[in-house]
Parts: C-alpha cells; structure tokens; sequence
C-alpha cells in the first residue's frame, strides 16, 4: 500500500549495488493517469520534485538523488498518462499501420521500450512500481514487467515485492497474512516475487520470517526485514546485514560483492552523531503533512547532521497567525530559526508575511524558499518601504502593477500543467554580498518553479530601504536572490535551493542558515 517505504527500499537497493561499484539508476512508475506530478495536490501525494530538465516529478524521484548521488531527468518517472499520450501520439501519426491498438501488445511496449532506454548505459535499472498489486492502473505496468522477465531471461531480471507485517495486538505478534495475500495476488499476474522486503515496526523475528517463506514460497533469506528505523540512510546498510546484496548478485549474476562503505557510512554515521538540538519553526500552507516539504526537511536534516546538532522542527500552519490575536506570532520566539518554504494561492499567505516580518523585526535567522521570497519582498514593501499595498498578481490576477508580478513569458499559458519556469537556470551572484560568502562563487545552477517573479519597477524603493538583491538570473531580467545586511541572516530565494542538498554535501544556503540558527 503506499507510504510504505517502497521509494526508501528502493532507494536502498539501488544505493548498495552502486557501493559494489555497478551504475545504476532508479526510476519511478507512478500508474495514475495524470501526465506528471506538476498538477497534483502535494497535502495528498507529497512534494512535486523537480528535476534539472524541469520535470515535474513525485518525491521518490528526490530519494534517488540523494542515495545515488546522481541527477533524475524527468523520463525517469513513468506514469500512465505519459505511456498513453505517447501510444495515441503514435497513433495519430499513423505509426500502428491500420492496427487495433490494444494494452497488449502496444502499451505494454511502449512501458518496455520506455525502460529499455532508461537502462541504457547502466548495469542495473531499479523500477519502482507504485500502487498496490490489484489496482487497475498498474495492470499495464505490471503484464510488462511479466513479459520482460520472459523475454530478458531470468538473470536479467529480479523482482523484490515491498510488503506490511503489521503488529496489531499488545502482545507484539507480527501478522504475516497480508504479506502472503499479495505474494498471491502478485503470482495471479503472473509475477513471482524473488525477495520480499516486508516492512514491520520491529526487525522480523524467527517465527514471522519463516512462516512467510513457508507460506509464500520463498526462500528464507529471501525474507529481508525492513524494520522502522530512526535514519532512512541506514537502510541500506539494514538489508546488506540480511545478505540481499548476495541474493541479489546470485540471481543476476552480479561479480563483485564487495562494497566499498568508507564514505557512505561517514555520512550515515553523522546522522547519529549529535551535541545539542537545533530547532526550526516552518511557515506554510500545506504542513499538516511534512511530506509535501520532504526535500525541505531533508536539506535541513543534511545540514544539521554534518553541523553535529539534531534537527527538531516544528510544522507551523501559517492561518493560526490570521486570527486577529496580534501575540499569537509571539509562539515563533522559540525557534532558533524560521523557514518559509515554497506554496501558491492566497490562502494562508497573510499569516506567513506576519511571520517573515517577525523574524526580520526580532532578527531571527530566516531562510525563504520561492513563495517564501515573493512574501519577503511583499512583507519588506508594506512594512518598510511605505508600499501598504503591496501584493503578489498570484492573488490580485487583474492588478498589473504587483510588486510580486506574473512573469510575461507566462502570459500565454493557457494549461496549468507543465507551464510554470521550471527547471535548471544559472544565476548570477553579486560581490560582497552574503549570498557570495555563502556560494563562493559567481555562478550557481538552481532549480525552479515558478510562474510569478518580482516586477523590478519596484528595485529602486527596496534597495533605498536597505534591502540587497544579491542574485540574478536571464542577464539581471529576474531577481533570484534577496538578503538584509542589517539582520544576523535573512536570506530567500526564487529558486529552490532543497532540490540540490544530498546528505554529507548539504546546500549551502541551508547550511549557512543552520549555522546562523546554531
Ligand atoms: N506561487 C508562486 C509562483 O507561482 C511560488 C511558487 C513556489 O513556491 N513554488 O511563482
């Protein structure tokens, strides 16, 4: 069932077999219908990952990242409405020559060709299939993968089937039904699992692990106990202690066992190491779920473990700060650090400007991440520079004179899908300027999402009050990056700095604004 862990599991095995110094690449199928992720609700699927060629792309995409070390273009996450839309354009084209385009044969080449040409180049592609065995929409994905083991042959392919032993009673017993159900349900398709990593709050014990290889039919080391654990980087060092990379190596007729972990764990092990807390507030408008900011959490957690301190963080909704109890903004005094990340529409965006102005009024380290900069530039305008009006086209969409303004490359997008600026862009960092002390350098490559920018008729009156745009992008047309000499560290950005932090290399933004916090 999903949100159990498959995007770790196989973030974990792709990790280790690179560590035995294959390549190897992941990617993604998510089996619903819509063409990416870029117009899904990120409080129902998790953040909208975004990779360097601006694909809109579900999270799992950013764990591959930041196991493998390795950028994800958008064609590494599959889904439904991608296969189709290429399978109707072919049809369209005429390329079926008067055919009855049908799932199978047609789709489901299309889903094996899509694969065939992602493993180009590697020695092993991990697919993660997302769904539960039985949904109707992953039938297509699934009868391709049937015939690939088929046709590839049987050490060209190996399937791993992520399942729950969930402990129900007080007396700890972990119940094995639901695992040999799907082992069944899977096999009905024609699909005969190889290793079950069978995800349990405790490790495995004896009893469990046998009776699922009895029942299911699979050899007990097969059986890999994917236990809760406080650091998803320690996974893969979880099932390499059960033996998987040998499983593995043995059915794919892998040559080289030996893992080289020197570098990895130094990494892992920081996420243990730990003198004293650090503790962030963040502001925004989807935080009843931390999965919509996974990448967020995730930079911030790289940063605090290499800076030796445990991260804490407290999910803020920005609308208790709209409730007209002008003390209630007060709470975020106990932050050592306040975070504003990235987010759209007007809902909720009052109460993150009485936040950002806090944190600049009290001098508390700050850190602005997209919308979190566009609200900046609004708070400083209205609150600094005299501009009580201030606002974003986002929530006045006839006002063309917003400080926050619609960007004109936009203008002729009618369709919300795909439309936004999205992806990789250079930026420019000005001299002296904290954002140069904290890149050291004069160009960094950032990713983006965005369709709204500051209008720059308003640069002269920010700058005059002390505000220092410090980055740019396009030859100066978009302002990137703002920050306040005056203030210990206040820093937002248009880009979104989460997507390019990877655990033991945090992103340098969030590093310099933990270490602020520190
Ligand atoms: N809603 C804003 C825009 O479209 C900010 C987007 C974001 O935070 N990713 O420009």
């Amino acid at each position: 069932m999903s949100g159990l862990g498959k995007g770790i599991v196989a973030s974990s095995v792709a990790k280790l077999l690179q560590l035995t110094g294959l390549r190897v690449t992941c990617t993604k199928i998510d089996p619903y219908v819509n063409y990416d992720a870029g117009t899904m609700n990120p409080t129902a699927h998790g953040e909208v990952f975004v990779t360097d060629d601006g694909g809109e792309c579900d999270m799992d995409m950013g764990n591959y990242e930041r196991f493998l070390n390795t950028p994800m273009t958008k064609w590494h996450n599959i889904t439904t409405g991608r296969i189709y839309s290429d399978v109707i354009k072919a049809e369209r084209e005429g390329k079926y020559l008067g055919q009855c385009v049908q799932i199978i044969p047609h789709v489901t080449d299309v889903i094996k060709n899509s694969l065939k040409n992602l493993a180009k180049g590697y020695d092993v592609l991990v697919v993660e299939c997302g769904g539960t065995v039985g949904d109707i929409e992953s039938l297509p994905f699934l009868e391709s993968f049937r015939q690939m083991e088929l046709e590839e042959g049987d050490t060209e392919t190996l399937f791993i089937h992520v399942t729950l032993a969930p402990i129900l009673d007080v007396v700890g017993e972990q119940k094995t039904k639901p695992t040999q159900h799907s082992v069944q349900e899977l096999r009905r398709i024609g699909i005969h699992p190889y290793i079950l990593a069978v995800r349990c709050q405790k490790p495995l014990n004896r009893e469990a692990r046998h009776k699922i290889s009895m029942f299911a039919s699979i050899r007990e080391q097969c059986v890999i106990s994917c236990h809760d654990c406080s650091s998803i980087y320690d996974v893969p060092e979880i099932l390499k202690d059960q033996g998987i990379i040998d499983v593995i190596s043995d059915k794919l007729d892998l040559k080289n066992r030996n893992i080289r972990w020197a570098e990895w764990k130094k990494v892992t092990k920081s996420f243990f190491n730990f003198s004293g807390n650090v503790n962030i507030g963040i502001v925004g408008k989807y935080v009843n779920l931390p999965d919509s900011y996974v990448s967020v959490y995730q930079a911030l957690l790289h940063s605090s473990a290499k800076l030796g301190k445990k991260l804490s963080v407290e999910w803020i909704d920005s609308e208790r700060f709209e409730n007209g109890n002008k003390d209630e903004v007060k709470f975020l005094n106990k932050f050592d650090g306040i975070l504003v990340p990235g987010g759209f529409g007007a809902r909720g965006s009052e109460g993150i400007i009485k936040s950002i102005n806090y944190a600049r009024q009290k001098d508390i380290p700050f850190l602005g991440i997209c919308f979190g900069f566009q609200l900046s530039l609004i708070e400083f305008a209205r609150n600094q520079c005299g501009l009580v009006d201030a606002s974003s086209q986002e929530f006045n969409p006839n006002d063309n004179n917003s400080l926050v303004k619609f960007m004109p490359e936009q203008i002729h997008n009618v369709n919300l899908g795909g439309s936004m600026r999205l992806g990789k862009h250079d930026i420019t960092i000005i001299p002296q300027t904290l954002a140069n002390s904290i890149y050291h350098n004069k160009k960094i490559e950032r990713r983006h999402r965005h369709r709204y920018e500051f209008n720059q008729d308003y640069r002269q009156v920010v700058e005059e009050n002390g505000m220092v745009l410090s980055g740019h992008s396009d030859k100066g047309r978009r302002i990137e990056i703002l920050e306040f000499p005056s203030n210990k560290f206040f820093f937002a950005v248009q880009y979104h700095s989460e997507f390019s932090s990877i655990p033991g290399r945090p992103e340098q933004a969030f590093e310099a604004f933990i270490t602020s916090c520190i």
